[in-house]
């Protein structure tokens, strides 16, 4: 039986962790922080998402939306209203507690610990965790997003440059059946 290491059980690894245990890979998914956790995120799903489903994701949907306002800075607005649904929202503590439910219901196993090293060895990988464990694996899939330790190991592209972000959470103040998708630069003071 070959073991899979999924590390980070955010969408991507959740639902790789998913679809590898219903093909009968054994599956481990390595997450740092205690689910359900928070992620920044508009929350919007496409409908193609739930087309690549094997389940439905209705109990954790908690809007549709058929209309989507674009602005520039906040100015020069466009509607644009469809018939049929643009996306799905959700709130992302419960849509990826959802999808990593699936995965465990599905036979995959997960631990809890953050992994800071992977090492290559002849027949797979080490996996270590910061709490002194290591983990065997014939195969990794690096889920743990774009500054993971997975990114550092197959160091991908080393000559990024660098840029500051700042996130939070505002409120629509628009129509609730609209989302609103603001392309703006905005500097900070
Ligand atoms: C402001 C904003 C709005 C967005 N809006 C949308 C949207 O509306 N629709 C949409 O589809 N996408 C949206 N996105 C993008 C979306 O959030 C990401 O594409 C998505 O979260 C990526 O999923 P993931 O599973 O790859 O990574 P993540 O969701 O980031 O999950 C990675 C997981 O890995 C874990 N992890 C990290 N390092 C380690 C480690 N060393 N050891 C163990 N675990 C680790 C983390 O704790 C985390 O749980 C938005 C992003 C932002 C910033």
């Amino acid at each position: 039986m070959k073991q899979v290491v999924v590390i980070g059980a955010g969408p991507a690894g959740a639902s790789a962790a998913y679809f590898l245990s219903a093909l009968g890979f054994e599956v481990l998914v390595v997450e740092k922080q205690q689910f359900p956790r928070n992620k920044t995120c508009g929350g919007g799903v496409t409908p193609k998402v739930l087309q690549e489903l094997h389940f439905s994701l209705e109990t954790v949907i908690e809007k549709t939306i058929k209309q989507t306002i674009l602005t520039n800075n906040n100015n020069l607005p466009i509607t644009i209203t469809r018939e049929h649904p643009m996306v799905y929202m959700v709130e992302r503590a419960k849509f990826d507690q959802f999808l990593l439910d699936k995965a465990v219901e599905t036979g995959a196993k997960l631990k809890y610990g953050k992994v800071i090293k992977i090492v290559s060895v002849n027949d797979g990988y080490e996996v270590q965790l910061a709490d002194g464990t290591v983990i065997a694996a014939d195969y990794i899939i690096g889920a743990d997003g774009a500054q993971g330790v997975s990114y550092k190991h197959v160091n991908y592209r080393n000559n990024r440059e660098l840029a500051v972000t700042v996130e939070a959470e505002i409120p629509n103040y628009h129509d609730l059946s609209s989302i609103l998708v603001d392309y703006g630069i905005h500097l900070l003071e």
